[in-house]
């Protein structure tokens, strides 16, 4: 029973030669029960809906959102509340998860500095009307990203691909959000990576794919898939000297607990 709580779906399946429902049933397979399919602009928050939607009673939920690189001007950030509000007031808001994946991602710099942080403002302001929790994104710029959860006072989320040592670690457990670990810290380099994912407490612990992307040793390099996550699970196991069978359950209950908010906050 494995959760992956970070995976583009639409993005694995472009030029994989697989179907959705091979993907999906190849995840079964391995023991995956829950995924979230992680939106990063208006077109892919569509999609991530109707993909849900497509399989819903099998552990698949969504975001909404708008990622750090893609477009995000004034049209693109009333479109997602649009959007967003809609979804969390029909029939698709049981199964929509959270706002992201925002942030700020000073390594790539697809979009200025200052459209990335109104992006991440408006969607933290989108998700606490909303009572959802953000999914953040954070390259390069994890004090810019702090300060702005600070003042912007998120109040609940996760930190996906976790990408910083300890003390980071701390400043985002001490707003009260989760770390999620992906492929990444499988790496035999990733020595800082190793030392916070050792340091986070079993209650604050998630684990993701971020598919396609950053799968983890022993496919490292291959196109990531969900069921890739097990070698994950298997690492921080080991890295942590804990049975893998109560990692695996941990982050369970950390996802059921982070799902199971209701959206009753809109004001429309
Ligand atoms: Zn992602």
């Amino acid at each position: 029973m494995y959760i992956d709580s970070h995976a583009h779906f639409d993005l694995t399946l472009e030029d994989s030669g697989i179907t959705e429902s091979m993907l999906l049933e190849n995840a079964r397979e391995h023991g995956i029960s829950g995924a979230v399919q992680i939106a990063i602009d208006i077109g892919s928050s569509r999609w991530s809906l109707d993909f849900a939607g497509r399989h819903a009673g099998k552990g698949i939920l969504f975001s909404a959102g708008i990622h750090p690189s893609s477009p995000a001007g004034e049209g693109e950030l009333r479109e997602l509340e649009k959007f967003a509000l809609d979804a969390a007031s029909g029939d698709a808001a049981k199964l929509l998860f959270g706002i992201g994946e925002c942030g700020l991602d000073f390594y790539r710099m697809r979009q200025s500095r200052e459209t990335q942080e109104r992006s991440f403002r408006f969607q933290i302001s989108l998700a606490s009307r909303l009572g959802l929790p953000l999914i953040v994104h954070s390259r390069d710029a994890m004090d810019e990203t702090l300060a702005i959860l600070h003042e912007a006072r998120a109040a609940s989320g996760i930190m996906h691909c976790f990408p910083g040592d300890r003390n980071a670690a701390k400043k985002v457990l001490d707003l009260g959000f989760y770390l999620s670990f992906a492929g990444n810290v499988t790496y035999r380099t990733a020595t800082v990576l190793h030392d916070s994912a050792s340091y986070v407490p079993l209650d604050r612990l998630l684990v993701e794919t971020d598919a396609p992307f950053l799968a983890p040793v022993p496919v490292r390099g291959k196109k990531n898939r969900p069921h890739y996550i097990v070698h994950t699970y298997r690492y921080l196991a080991e890295l942590r000297g804990e049975p893998l069978d109560r990692i695996a359950r941990a982050v369970h209950d950390n996802f059921m607990e982070i799902a199971k908010h209701e959206v009753k906050k809109i004001q429309v």
